[in-house]
């Protein structure tokens, strides 16, 4: 058996997509997802030119094989790019899989340890109140657990994931006005202040049942995080996210010293090198790395089970810029793993999007329930395709109020 051809397209309805799509002699096809947020352009690229043309001609049942050689055959290794470019392949080989053996991919990692994968959805407010409306919007349709970010009373814009004004929603989603970003102000101690009080509140309005989550960005110091985290153990959070910024692995010690608030880190992870400190020494409780630039299922089913010797369960990335296909990707994991956790949920559930990647996998009541079809179980249109292009996008680049320049 032979690959025949890999096609890239770069597009979506709300989103730059990047989607893989592999052939092969037999007539089996198989789908991957190389989406970078604000970077698309750069994974299709090492698609096109380096990868795919060696990929002609190799058996796309050897998964592994064909990982390693990309992997290690690379001289420099690693990085979000050239991980995500990997894990589309990977991807893309699992679904050919599944399709061969007429097995969903759950199937292949060795069956369902749960029927349905517990989700959050993500609840943000310009102010407490606008908050409130927010998490209680999602109650309403299930959800059992919810991530919550809050405008901060005195800083000059809207601080990460948070509306300018009450009820506008979501605005943290890519800005396609173009390539340069917008300024974003940011104040550690008005936050440090303003925070924990207000978690507080929404435990208390909404009672001990539900999940709530925090991610603080990679913004605070080891010692501010470990005063935060503290702070916040009232609360009883399911976890705080990115409380320090994820290069440095020892930064998470001060924390755990500190506090018994959960941790959980890694969405900006792509190899076990950057998490295998961290879960040996015990410093996280939750990983959460994506299976787009965490080199496919192939590199993170290596991370997931690495993690289960060490307690750590799996809160897998899933911002809007994952398509349904990564989503997917993941689901499989999620019900096989016996280290689950959480998986955010944020894919664009628009007619559009349903229409690009037809699928019978289903949101139901705040779960997640992997469907029955064989490979993946997310086809692609290629039609539906065609009405799409790239467009730049970015995220905006935060600064202090003396203007230095802080994490995103
Ligand atoms: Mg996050």
């Amino acid at each position: 058996m032979k690959i025949t051809d890999a096609k890239v397209f770069v597009g979506g309805p709300g989103k730059n997509y990047v989607t893989l799509k592999i052939e092969t002699d037999q007539g089996v096809y198989g789908l991957g997802d190389a989406t970078l947020n604000n970077r698309e352009t750069l994974p299709a690229a090492y698609l096109k030119d380096y990868l795919i043309p060696n990929l002609i001609g190799m058996d796309p049942r050897n998964s592994e094989d064909i990982w390693q050689f990309f992997y290690r055959g690379a001289y420099f290794r690693r990085g979000p790019i050239a991980m995500a470019a990997f894990g589309a392949i990977d991807m893309a080989l699992w679904d050919i899989k599944g399709k061969l053996a007429r097995m969903p991919v759950y199937q292949l990692l060795g069956g369902k340890s749960r029927e349905g994968a517990l989700t959050y959805a993500h609840a943000t407010g310009a102010d407490l109140p606008d908050l409130i409306e927010s998490v209680a919007s999602y109650v309403e349709q299930g959800y059992k657990a919810v991530r919550v970010q809050c405008g901060i009373p005195g800083m000059p814009s809207a601080s990460y994931a948070v509306p300018e004004q009450p009820s506008a929603g979501q605005e943290y989603i890519t800005d396609f006005s173009g390539i340069k970003p917008k300024t974003e102000i940011w104040e550690t101690e008005r936050y440090m202040r303003f925070m924990p009080d207000a978690l507080a509140e929404v435990r208390a309005h909404f009672g001990p049942e539900l999940n709530i989550l925090h991610d603080v960005h990679h913004r605070l110091s080891p010692r501010e995080a470990a005063s935060f985290a503290k702070a916040v153990e009232p609360v009883g959070l399911y976890w705080l996210e990115d409380p320090t910024p994820a290069e440095d692995q020892n930064a998470l010690k001060m924390i755990r010293q500190h506090s018994t608030t959960p941790i959980a880190i890694g969405e900006v992870f792509n190899s076990i090198w950057d998490c295998n400190k961290l879960i040996e020494n015990e410093l996280i409780d939750f990983i959460r790395i994506a299976v787009t630039y965490a080199g496919g299922i192939t590199h993170s089913k290596r991370i997931v089970d690495l993690a289960g010797l060490h307690h750590v369960r799996t809160g897998f990335h899933g911002a809007p810029s994952h398509s349904p296909i990564s989503m997917a990707a993941q689901a499989h994991l999620n019900v096989w793993a016996p280290n689950f956790g959480i998986q955010e949920y944020l894919v664009l559930g628009t007619p559009e999007c349903a229409a690009l990647f037809p699928s019978e996998h289903e949101m139901r009541g705040g779960m997640f329930f992997v469907s029955d079809a064989p490979g993946l179980g997310v086809d692609f249109d290629e039609g539906e395709a065609a009405r799409y292009s790239y467009k730049p996008g970015s995220h905006p680049v935060v600064r202090l109020q003396d203007g230095t320049v802080w994490n995103y």
